[in-house]
This record gives structure tokens, C-alpha cells and sequence, in this order.
């Protein structure tokens, strides 16, 4: 396998999107384990009490597995609760089990509770985890506490748009909490990722969809779009990623690229993206 470039420093993005069913999980699964097989070292942090993400990775996640809800709530190591994927040994996984439904009203009454995963991630780093190239972490859809703690331990944010009727709506509202976020609790966080998901070349729709998106992000969004393809939707029901599922595919060579422009962007001395960031 071809061997991507490592980051000067961890990257941790954050895929975010309150709307559910635009691609989050699916992006989060499948750039993980792309860069994971390029020789990258990746920590994902499942963050949804679904447990997609664990799922599409065929990582356990039933009820009493260590998992992000321990991390959150009881102080347990990101480094304890994460499993190994078995198809690529530098690609790990917090897997969320469903306590984690809960984990958004039992933070209310906590201290520091927007921290929690900001002090996780950076005790993870610091006892040797700085040897992990990227934390992905894949929110729910919603703006809560949990994906409150994503952004407020993430630097990045990856935000995944489908080209589909009403994909900007709500944007507002996400790039509203952003930047509420970066004025009260973590000024490092910026977009720094737009990618486009479910793309149907067939539907003028979506082209209108994109180029809206590319005038409105510019440079933010990734080159590669990711075509809406039947493989892709499968994968997971056989706890895979879609690369593992079928390389060929459409769908995998789509994350590939992005994937790989991910990495090129966040190389070791380049410019990861914060001069194009536009001004809303
Ligand atoms: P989110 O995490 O934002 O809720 P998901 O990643 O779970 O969204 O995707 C929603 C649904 O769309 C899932 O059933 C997923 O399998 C499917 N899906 C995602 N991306 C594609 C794609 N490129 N082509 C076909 N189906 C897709
Ligand atoms: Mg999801």
C-alpha cells in the first residue's frame, strides 16, 4: 500500500452536522480507515449512541463494553476503551454503546461539562498517543452536549453536506454554534473540511447543490465528491467499510480521494487551510 503523509502534529477533526442521515457516520468510517491503510495512525471516537460507527467498523459496542459513555461520565482512558479494528491494526476505535442515549442530560449536572472529551483526547495525547496522526470523532445529530464536547475537543471540523434538496438549510444554525464555540470555548476550532456526500450525477439537483456549496465554502471543500452508490450503504451491514467491502466500487474510490486529499492537505508543513477559511 501506498504510504500517506503524516501531519506535523494530531489532527482531531470533528465531523459534525445536526442533520441526521447526511453522511456523518459513513464519513467518519471510511476517511478513518482509508487513512488507517495508508500507514496513518487513526483513534476514532464513536459519539453516537447508535453506534454506527462501531458497527461499520465491526467493533463490539453491546451493553457493558467499555466504551465513550465510561470516558464521559466515569473518568475512564480513551486509550482503555479502545478496540483494534481487525482489518487495519493502526485504526482504533471508542465504541459508543446505547448508555450513551443518557449521557446527554447526565452531563448537565457536571462539572465542566463541555470539557469532558477536550481533557480525554488531551490525556490521550500526552501519554503517548501524540504518536496518532488523527482523532476523528463522529457525532449525533444534534447540537447537544455530546457533539458540544466534540467541538470543543477538536481543532477541526469536517462538515459532511449531502447533495440533496435542503442541504444548506440548517447551516446557519451549525456554523451559528461554531462560532459560538470558538468565542467561549475553544478558540482553535475552525471548518476546515467541507465534504460532499450522496452525489447523483444523473440530477441537475445536485450539481446545483454542489456548486452552491463550493461558492459558499470555497476552498474548504474537498475535490472529490462522494457519488451516491448502493456499495457504499451496504458495507456496514457486514460490519465493513466500503473499501474492504468492495475496492472497486464507485463509492470506495471516492472516499480513497478524499481521504488522500485530507492527508496531502494536513501534510507536514503545509498550510492546513486556515488562510482560504472564509469569513461568514
Ligand atoms: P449520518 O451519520 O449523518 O446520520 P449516515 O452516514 O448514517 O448519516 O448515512 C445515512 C444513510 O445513507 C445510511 O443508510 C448510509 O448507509 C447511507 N449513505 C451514506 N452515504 C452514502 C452514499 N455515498 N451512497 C449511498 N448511500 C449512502
Ligand atoms: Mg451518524
Amino acid at each position: 500500500q501506498e504510504q500517506w503523509p503524516r501531519p506535523a502534529r494530531t489532527r482531531v477533526l470533528t465531523v459534525a452536522n445536526q442533520k441526521g442521515g447526511v453522511g456523518k457516520t459513513t464519513s467518519a468510517v471510511n476517511v478513518a480507515a482509508a487513512l488507517a491503510l495508508h500507514g496513518l495512525r487513526v483513534l476514532l471516537i464513536d459519539l453516537d449512541p447508535q453506534g454506527n460507527a462501531s458497527t461499520a467498523l465491526g467493533i463490539d459496542h453491546g451493553v457493558g463494553t467499555p466504551s465513550v459513555y465510561d470516558v464521559l461520565l466515569g473518568g475512564a482512558a480513551l486509550a482503555d476503551v479502545a478496540q483494534v479494528a481487525d482489518f487495519a491494526p493502526t485504526l482504533r476505535c471508542v465504541p459508543a454503546t446505547l448508555d450513551l442515549a443518557g449521557a446527554d442530560i447526565e452531563l448537565t449536572s457536571q462539572v465542566a461539562r463541555e470539557y469532558r472529551l477536550q481533557k480525554a483526547v488531551q490525556t490521550f495525547l500526552e501519554a503517548g498517543g501524540e504518536e496518532t496522526d488523527y482523532v476523528i470523532v463522529d457525532c449525533p445529530p444534534s447540537l447537544g452536549l455530546l457533539t458540544l464536547n466534540a467541538l470543543v475537543a477538536g481543532q477541526e471540523m469536517l462538515i459532511p453536506i449531502q447533495c440533496e434538496y435542503y442541504a444548506l438549510e440548517g447551516l446557519a444554525q451549525l456554523l451559528n454554534t461554531v462560532e459560538l464555540v470558538t468565542s467561549h470555548l475553544n478558540p482553535d476550532l475552525r471548518v476546515s473540511t467541507v465534504l460532499l456526500t450522496m452525489y447523483d450525477s444523473r440530477t441537475r439537483l445536485a450539481d446545483q447543490v454542489a456548486s452552491e456549496v463550493r461558492n459558499h465554502f470555497g476552498d474548504l471543500v474537498l475535490t472529490p465528491m462522494i457519488p451516491r452508490n448502493v456499495r457504499v450503504s451496504e458495507a456496514p451491514g457486514f460490519g465493513q467499510t466500503v473499501m474492504t467491502y468492495d475496492a472497486g466500487s464507485r463509492g470506495a474510490i471516492g472516499y480513497l480521494q478524499a481521504a488522500r486529499e485530507i492527508a496531502e492537505r494536513g501534510r507536514a508543513g503545509a498550510d492546513a487551510g486556515t488562510d482560504e477559511q472564509q469569513e461568514e
